[in-house]
């Protein structure tokens, strides 16, 4: 069987000779030395000022909604994960749906100012399988209307654009280290800011408001990492750029196979050093995904629609006109992408997409 996904495991003893830091201290939470090590790793990695591991990369964003005093509207993008939409429900704000490009599947920014309004608190977007949104032009509708800018990153680790980690624009940036992410944690996260004291803010969020044992600077939450969470960071580390490298070459393969085929790939926005994180492409039609699927189905390789539905659907989500991300929801298809997939099994799928797709 293919998955669409694998998480990328260590070698067991690998895992395990950090894990006994943890268990000859006895100390398996609450900052341990495990994740002060693998956030200074991180940081030195991503050029990052400030970077707080999570448990989650859903948290972050969250807890950037929370320390920001955010309210009323914020303009979002429906072609995300649903975290990004929940997120801002959960926060009592309410999510304006702004339509996506169509090549770069971002938020397209030339839509952005007509949906500003006097409630408008700020921007939250994506950067889409890893390509980063017109971050120029964004930052300069954020200046002119007095917006806030937080960017869901989960997709991110390791891209640059313009030469610079993509997390170091926007007021905040958080990402995923979920099993399924190119780094990951088994699950994890964090968030990425330059403002020591939005950081500031967003460390006590992170831990019950916490302000030292006895004394709390403001309501809170737990977002720790924990130890274990830590040991498998630290043992994955030291493959990411051979994690890189290995998805680099996968993709290549897909790129000339599938060429000359009635399908379309993700534009990657220019001065972009990308991750290969996934392999989405865009079919014709609805009929012909559903096709593709279940011909791939039958051969035991399982696809994923990613993103799918677009968020405007859901249910505690109030209607918009983006008819650019509906369609796109409704083509788009990732294929099988992940450590371990051999060229081979590449071919099989490539050449079973050939049958279906000319
Ligand atoms: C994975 C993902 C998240 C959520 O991250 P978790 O670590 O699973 O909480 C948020 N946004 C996007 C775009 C994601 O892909």
């Amino acid at each position: 069987m293919i998955n669409v996904t694998r998480a990328f495991l260590p070698k067991q003893e690998e895992y395990q000779a950090v894990l006994k830091r943890a268990w000859d201290k006895h100390w398996l939470t609450n900052r341990g030395e495990l994740v002060l090590e693998l956030e200074t790793k991180l940081k030195h990695f991503l050029n990052a000022s400030y970077l707080t591991l999570t448990t989650n990369g859903t948290l972050p964003i969250q807890i950037a909604i929370k320390a920001l005093g955010l309210k009323g509207e914020i303009i979002t993008t429906p072609f995300s994960y649903v975290a990004t939409t929940s997120s801002i429900v959960w926060e009592g704000c309410t999510p304006v749906f702004v339509d996506i490009h169509a090549e770069y599947l971002t938020i397209d920014e030339t839509k952005i100012e007509a949906a500003i309004t006097a409630n408008t608190s700020a921007i939250l977007a994506t950067h889409v399988f890893g390509n980063p949104c017109h971050v120029e032009a964004i930052e300069k509708i954020a200046i002119k209307h007095n917006l806030k800018v937080i960017y869901d990153a989960a997709h991110c680790f390791g891209v640059t654009y313009n030469g610079q980690s993509i997390f170091n624009y926007g007021d905040v940036s958080t990402c995923s280290f979920h099993a399924t992410k190119l780094f990951h944690t088994g699950e994890g996260g964090c968030w990425i800011t330059n403002n020591e004291d939005l950081n500031k803010k967003m460390y006590h969020h992170h831990n019950f408001g916490h302000d030292g044992p006895g004394k709390f600077y403001s309501v809170g939450i737990n977002a720790k990492m924990s130890e274990l969470q830590g040991a498998m960071g630290l043992a994955v580390f030291p493959y990411v750029d051979q994690l890189i490298n290995e998805r680099k070459i996968i993709v290549e393969t897909y790129n000339q196979e599938l060429e000359g085929l009635n399908l379309k790939r993700i534009k990657l926005r220019e001065q972009t050093n990308w991750n290969y994180s996934y392999y989405p492409v865009l079919l014709k039609d609805e009929n012909t995904l559903l096709k593709l699927m279940a011909k791939l189905q039958n051969n035991n390789i399982y696809t994923r629609r990613y993103f799918y539905p677009s968020l405007n659907n859901l249910s505690y989500t109030n209607e918009a006109d983006v008819p650019v991300s509906e369609d796109v929801s409704k083509r788009v298809l990732c294929l099988p992408i992940y450590n371990g997939l051999s060229i081979q099994e590449v071919g099989e799928i490539t050449s079973l997409i050939k049958s279906v797709i000319h």
